[in-house]
């Protein structure tokens, strides 16, 4: 609980939109450079509280304690895997939790954020599909992940986000779009170095290409070559089957030199044969993109299987050999439930 917070509703600065945080600072009758001065101390120096923002006179922030304070999440866990990924379990205000994964790749440092508590997709592989939804979290919830384990890692700094934690994102729209907007503008992240995944809800990707929406990098995850195949491991395809997810992402407006990237992942005897690598190859001609193998992670009490190495650098030379660029992902922090389906945040 924060210290600046007492019983009386005082509005939490963070959960504003640049628009919303100018009105305040109108109505309090504060000439309009404050607004800048506060999403400068908030977003950029990252202050847990309106008393650190030393900027302001002691009587300004006092006043603006009255009436406003800086929510921030809670760090319930921290646990490193032996790899060096980290992931951190994050409280809510309603005692809900969160989970984030920071992981180190040569220069880069890409946190894997969240944007919802549990999933409602049901995706058959995917344990944080076990927990079911219990709910979406707001812009701030899924901005403050950034901000608060950029706050731990300091001097170090996140260069890459990636929207492939806990949650559908689409699912969510609206306050994942918000949520971009503030992580370009407010924390000044470039949206080349922010990804949305999405498990293939069809309509909304055109919808992410419009106008006033950062266009970020989008990834989808495909994970079977057939309708039937996917039907039976992701239930949104049933909605939203193959030929309208693979349309509307021919009409996801990509930024020049950019290119989508299909996730794929890999489970042994059901989707990982030659003829699916063929098929892969072909569904995917014309769409300018790249494939990410993810080899299966299990968790217990998961009826999948990963196929083997063999069968892994086979399917990838298929794809190679149509002039597909794929990559065989490695699996980061699977002894810590760090990894892609893996998280649960504490539930079950
Ligand atoms: N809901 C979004 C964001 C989650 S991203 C989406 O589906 O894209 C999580 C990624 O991990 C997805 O590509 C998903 O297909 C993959 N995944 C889920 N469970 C997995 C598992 N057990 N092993 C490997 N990858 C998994």
């Amino acid at each position: 609980m924060n210290n600046e917070k007492s019983l009386i509703a005082k509005t939490d600065l963070k959960t504003l939109s640049k628009q919303e945080l100018e009105s305040l600072v109108r109505d309090s009758g504060l000439p309009s450079f404050r607004t800048r001065q506060l999403l400068h101390w908030i977003y950029e120096k990252r202050v847990q509280s309106v008393g650190e923002i030393t900027e302001f006179s002691k009587e300004l922030r006092d006043d603006l304690s009255k009436k406003t304070y800086i929510g921030n999440l809670t760090l319930i866990r921290k646990q490193t895997s032996v790899d060096g990924t980290e992931k951190f379990l994050y409280g809510l205000e309603d005692n809900e939790a969160t989970e984030s994964v920071l992981i180190s790749d040569n220069s880069r440092l890409t946190l894997c954020i969240s944007s919802q508590v549990g999933c409602a997709m049901k995706c058959s592989f995917c344990l944080t599909g076990k927990m079911n939804l219990r709910r979406n979290l707001k812009a701030h919830e899924i901005v403050d992940q950034v901000i608060a384990v950029g706050r731990l890692i300091e001097p170090q700094r996140i260069t890459n986000i990636v929207f492939m934690g806990m949650g559908e994102p689409l699912a969510n729209f609206d306050e994942v779009v918000e949520s971009l907007r503030r992580m370009t503008a407010l924390l000044k992240i470039s949206k080349r170095r922010i990804t949305l995944s999405t498990c293939g809800i069809a309509p909304k990707i055109p919808e992410l290409g419009g106008a006033g929406i950062p266009r970020v990098n989008l990834a989808v995850s495909l994970n079977a070559t057939t309708d039937e195949v996917r039907d039976s491991i992701m239930p949104v395809n049933r909605k939203h089957p193959l030929a309208s997810l693979l349309s509307a992402c021919r009409h996801f407006p990509l930024e020049p030199r950019r290119r989508i990237t299909f996730e794929y992942v890999l489970l042994e005897g059901m989707n990982d044969t030659d003829m699916d690598a063929d098929r892969l190859v072909q569904m995917l001609r014309g769409i300018p993109c790249k494939v990410n193998l993810i080899p299966f992670n299990p968790y217990k009490g998961s009826k999948f299987r990963r196929p083997t190495d063999g069968v892994l650098a086979r399917f990838q030379n298929i794809l190679l050999d149509g002039n597909i660029t794929a990559l065989l992902r490695k699996s980061k922090g699977p002894d810590i439930l760090a990894a892609c389906g893996q998280l649960k945040a504490g539930y079950c």
